[in-house]
């Protein structure tokens, strides 16, 4: 295989409506830039017409690739798998759905021959998202930032570019939950931004319901923080505390005063407060516990049903 300069990773969950927009926009802005590049095509286990037309892609368009998994494994994996099936010098991490404007690469591209070895897309404006989206995206950044010490820049999504060095270093790290922003901070590197403004989806609509984002959150939060583990330190030390006070109250009231012990109710609320506490604790725990089952277990991160445009393809 000749040598490529820009690999293009594109992840696609059932897009039909526009993939071949997408391929179109992208290729007329890479072939403005003279140089190999080549663009992978990851299929998350589509369930609609997405495939057929990513083959009827590969096969008119001779710098198309596609690496299909044999279901849907998710955004995060579907970003994985394209930077372990790239070969340029660079990778270009890009949605389908025309939300990130494809000339934005050039920008990016250009930091990196000032010498960025990773150079992430960030937001200014996000057109067409509700504003429910938009501030629980806010939110969310704020507090991830607040509870990890790796600094993950905020409103920026996994439009970027990264150099191959810094791919080889993602590539290396073994773990199965892949928060792949968070993941693109840690290994560091020199970084830089460009910024854009976010369009409106093309076509078709966010694979992204609110489960979808209250799960990627998680991640994210598990991913790069111990912090909610401690939670339960704080809080049990605080309760101790004011419940040791109030023993010797209670105690002394008993001994030295004929104060009437009443509240059925106030015990109860003490009860019941404190059960949801724990219970919300033993949650936090489990979380926690079940990411290392994933790890523990080891399984491959994700299955490639077929491929089309490399080596040796699998079909
Ligand atoms: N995507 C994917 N697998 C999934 C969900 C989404 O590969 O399980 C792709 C999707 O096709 C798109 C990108 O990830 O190219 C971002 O998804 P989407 O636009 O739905 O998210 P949003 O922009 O609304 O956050
Ligand atoms: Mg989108």
């Amino acid at each position: 295989m000749y040598h490529i300069v820009y690999s293009i990773v594109i992840p696609v969950f059932n897009e039909e409506a526009v993939i071949l927009e997408s391929h179109k926009r992208l290729k007329t802005i890479m072939d403005t830039c003279n140089e190999s590049y080549e663009m992978i095509f990851v299929d998350d286990g589509s369930s609609d017409n997405t495939l057929e037309l990513i083959k009827e892609i590969c096969k008119q368009d001779s710098c198309s690739r596609m690496v299909s998994f044999s279901r849907n494994f998710g955004h995060q994996t579907a970003i994985t798998a394209g930077m372990e099936f790239a070969t340029g010098d660079v990778v270009i991490i890009i949605d389908a759905d025309l939300q990130d404007p494809p000339e934005v690469i050039l920008d990016m591209i250009a930091k990196w021959k000032e010498g960025y070895q990773v150079v992430y897309g960030k937001r200014l404006q996000r057109k067409g998202e509700t504003f429910f989206k938009k501030m629980t995206a806010k939110i969310f950044y704020r507090i991830l930032n607040l509870l990890t010490d790796v600094e993950i820049p905020v409103d920026v999504g996994d439009f970027r570019l990264i150099d191959q060095k810094v791919c080889e270093a993602l590539k290396s790290l073994p773990e199965r939950n892949r928060y792949v922003r968070g993941l693109v901070s840690w290994v560091g590197f020199r970084q830089t931004s460009v910024t854009y403004n976010r369009e409106e989806r093309f076509a078709g609509e966010t694979k992204y319901p609110l489960r979808q984002m209250f799960r990627f959150a998680t991640d994210g939060i598990t991913s790069f923080s111990h912090k909610p583990l401690k939670i339960s330190i704080f809080f049990g030390s605080i309760l101790s505390m004011f419940s040791f006070i109030y023993m010797i109250v209670v105690i002394y009231q008993k001994l030295f005063t004929n104060a009437v012990i009443s509240g059925w109710a106030s015990t109860m609320a003490v009860i019941l407060f404190f059960n949801g506490v724990t219970l919300i604790m033993l949650g936090i725990i489990g979380v926690y516990i079940g990411r290392i089952y994933d790890e523990a277990k080891a399984r491959p991160l994700y299955i490639v049903g077929e491929t089309v445009g490399f080596d040796n393809d699998k079909s």
